[in-house]
């Protein structure tokens, strides 16, 4: 392999999965042609760099986040931040963390016992699945999902049963949401707004969420990591809602706001009892990260209110750019609401696999996009197979000069 990023799958000789190829509960982490398991944002990546193409699929911002911040970082570490923080998070984040939540949505937490520090939010995702759940439980997700679901929630053992998100506004079907849930949901995985989608789901489709999850004696896991990136109306958390607190894992990360995807400066918060069982599993994950990007973090949360409208007002003319681009070649476009991704249909070009595209993209017209099949178990990459989703948290001549070169695929074919 030439480039560590590219995840070339390694290819296995007969049927049956090694020890090492299985979960503790059995569960198969082989793909579905025999190779090993590779994250799609790394393929993707891979094949990016290989061909010098522009990378609109990995969500990660071409420009650095707010200086004071960066220089809050370099400062720590020339200070002497430099050794392990408390296992669930320096006081002083865990305060900024309260204060945040305090400040946007009126949640009242106490950092001692309702919040702790994680490395980004996956390993919070991680540590809530493997502290609540294992065989013979069922764990709730729209479809699609965001990949580490699918592989976290196969690594406790537990089902992953998952209700479809209709094009297109890619809400859930009523009915089939009460139908996912049985006296065997012990968590409900929610991620809004959505990756990969872009959908802000209404407060009212929430509610009923959360009144499902009571009615199931389930825990909510709800993953905001783009809680400040929408673009028609404030985000709701669903920690907010009617009887949701008492039941409600909360989900966020600095990577998306504060533009620093590289620090993995996460954070969960809610009920005291709750996040001690989190705090728990974590202690043996990671233990611990990121001193110096913890602080730096913790002023970046205590920034101006325009620091966080402005961000999402900026990102707002980029989904226009895009999306206009996107229409412009021809690609039927979903308007997202949030997040900075945008799903574009290339059935409208002769295209019937968006996973076999995206491979080609990159060397086809110089712009890489991910494709929304793996973010889906097998009937949900069938309803989604000409999908692909592209970032649009890039400098705006990057943007245009993808569109300019997105124009050329009609005639690519
Ligand atoms: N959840 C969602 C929905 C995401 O899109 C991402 C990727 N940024 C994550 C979690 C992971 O966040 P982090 O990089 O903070 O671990
Ligand atoms: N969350 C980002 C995305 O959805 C990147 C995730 C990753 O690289 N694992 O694209």
């Amino acid at each position: 392999m030439t480039d560590s990023n590219a995840g070339t799958p390694l290819t296995l000789s007969g049927s049956a999965p090694a020890p090492w190829q299985r979960t503790a509960a059995g569960a198969n982490l082989l793909g579905p042609d025999g190779a090993l398991g590779t994250v799609i944002f790394e393929e993707i990546t891979g094949l990016a760099a290989r061909h010098g193409a522009i990378n609109l699929g990995q969500g990660f911002p071409d420009e650095d986040g707010p200086a004071p911040v960066l220089e809050a970082a370099r400062d720590a570490i020339a200070s002497g931040h430099n050794q392990y923080a408390p296992g669930q998070g320096l006081p002083v984040l865990r305060e900024a963390i309260a204060a945040h939540q305090e400040r946007f949505y009126g949640l009242h937490l106490d950092p001692a016992t309702e919040i702790t520090v994680s490395t980004g939010a996956t390993e919070a995702i991680a540590s809530a699945l493997l502290a609540l759940c294992g065989p013979g439980d069922e764990v709730l997700t729209f479809e699609p999902f965001y990949d580490s679901y699918g592989a976290v929630i196969g690594l406790t053992g537990a089902d992953h049963v998952t209700v479809p998100l209709h094009a297109p506004d890619f809400l859930p079907d009523d009915e089939q949401l009460a139908a996912a849930f049985s006296d065997r949901t012990r968590v409900v995985l929610i991620n809004n707004p959505h990756n990969p989608t872009g959908t802000v789901f209404p407060a009212e489709l929430l509610q009923r969420v959360v009144d499902l999850a009571a009615r199931h004696s389930a825990v909510i896991v709800t993953d905001e990591v783009y809680e400040h990136l929408t673009f028609e109306a404030p985000h709701v958390p669903v920690a907010t809602l009617d009887g949701a607190a008492e039941r409600t894992l909360t989900i966020s990360s600095a990577g998306k706001t504060f533009s620093v995807t590289g620090w993995k400066v996460g954070w969960l918060s809610g009920p005291a009892q709750l996040v001690a069982a989190v705090r728990t599993v974590k202690s043996y994950l990671s233990y611990t990260s990121g001193t110096p990007f913890q602080i730096a973090v913790a002023q970046a949360l205590a920034l101006p209110t325009s620091f966080f409208t402005g961000t999402a007002a900026v990102l707002g003319t980029k989904r226009d750019l895009l999306s206009e681009g996107l229409r412009a070649a021809g690609l039927g476009v979903y308007r997202p609401q949030g997040t900075y991704f945008v799903l574009a249909d290339v059935a409208p070009l002769g295209f019937e696999d968006a996973t076999e595209l995206a491979r080609r993209l990159p060397e086809l017209i110089g712009v890489a996009a991910i494709p929304v099949a793996p973010f889906c178990h097998d009937e949900g990459a069938e309803r989604t197979r000409t999908l692909l989703r592209f970032a649009f948290c890039k400098k705006t001549d990057v943007l245009t000069e993808a569109a300019d070169r997105l124009a050329k695929l009609g005639a690519a074919l």
